[in-house]
């Protein structure tokens, strides 16, 4: 029988961010951390799902925070596991803001152990980026950038994002980083309360009619195409973006570990049994 879940996602609980900006969901889902994480016995439950036959697309390796701000040893450890239970995934993914470029051993380890580097931004151009996060990424101006083997750029649709120049801006950004093999666009999520962040999301984000002028743009220069989960536009032959107005869906086949148990998106926890035979969710 086919055990597959979408993915399997180790967010961290433990906050760990020097920045500040508005929207940030891990600040919006506070009530949610932990300080006493542990992945003791990580290795240990993917050897169960593994003895057990289960399969996930992605991994995926989250703040809440800048993941990348994890001590060194912390990070190591769990990309030693993660690679040497790899026949459980797809594909193997990383989440930074930027910080991860920053430095060259952990860079070198994500790298290495990790299929892909996501990267949020809200705009391809620095300046304005710079308007809702106060900071400056310096992202493509730092060198690992460049050696980085597949980077996928999160961008989200807010009214920072230059729609106009943006078919100009995302062919510019590609002809320097032709490691950059896909782009979403997408909208923010919030958690329907009413937070600082979930205000400033509502009053920032893209409006629909703008985000149909960025699809008709892409429609204009790129090709379409629809596969079993989205419908994308082919960039060129290495990197296909993916219009996301909807918004993130909430990822309800995917399994979350925190301090080596196992829950839904919804944050309740699953029996183990059940998530070995395949029916969790
Ligand atoms: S960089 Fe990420 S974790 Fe830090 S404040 Fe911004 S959104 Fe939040």
């Amino acid at each position: 029988m086919k055990k597959n879940y979408d993915g399997l996602a180790i967010f961290f609980e433990s906050f760990l961010c020097d920045k500040n900006c508005p929207y940030c969901i891990a600040k919006d889902n506070i009530q949610f951390l932990n300080e006493n994480e542990n992945f003791d016995k990580l290795e240990e439950l993917l050897k169960r799902f593994s003895e057990n036959g289960l399969h996930f697309d992605k991994f995926i390796l989250s703040g809440n925070g800048e993941t990348s701000l994890q001590s060194y040893e912390t990070l190591e450890r769990i990309a030693h596991i993660i690679f040497k239970y790899q026949h459980l995934f797809d594909s193997r993914r990383f989440y930074t803001s930027g910080n991860l470029f920053f430095d060259n051993q952990k860079f070198e380890l994500v790298n290495q152990y990790f299929d892909q580097i996501n990267i949020m931004v809200n705009s391809l151009n620095p300046e304005l980026d710079m308007q809702i996060t106060k900071y400056d990424k310096a992202i493509w101006k730092n060198h690992n950038i460049k050696q980085a083997k597949n980077i996928k750029l999160d961008i989200s649709l807010t009214k920072y994002l230059d729609v106009k120049t943006f078919v100009e801006d995302i062919e510019e950004r590609l002809k320097l980083f032709p490691n950059i093999k896909k782009i979403k666009l997408k909208r923010l999520k919030y958690h329907g309360e009413e937070t600082k962040q979930s205000k400033w999301i509502k009053e920032n984000r893209l409006s629909e009619k703008d985000i149909d002028e960025l699809g008709d743009e892409l429609s204009r220069h790129y090709p379409k195409y629809t596969n079993s989960k989205d419908s994308y536009f082919k960039i060129n032959e290495d990197c296909n973006l993916i219009l996301n107005a909807a918004g993130r869906k909430n990822p309800t086949k995917w399994i979350f570990i925190k301090n080596d148990k196992v829950f839904n998106y919804y944050d309740e926890e699953l029996q183990m049994e059940k998530v070995l035979r395949g029916e969790a969710l």
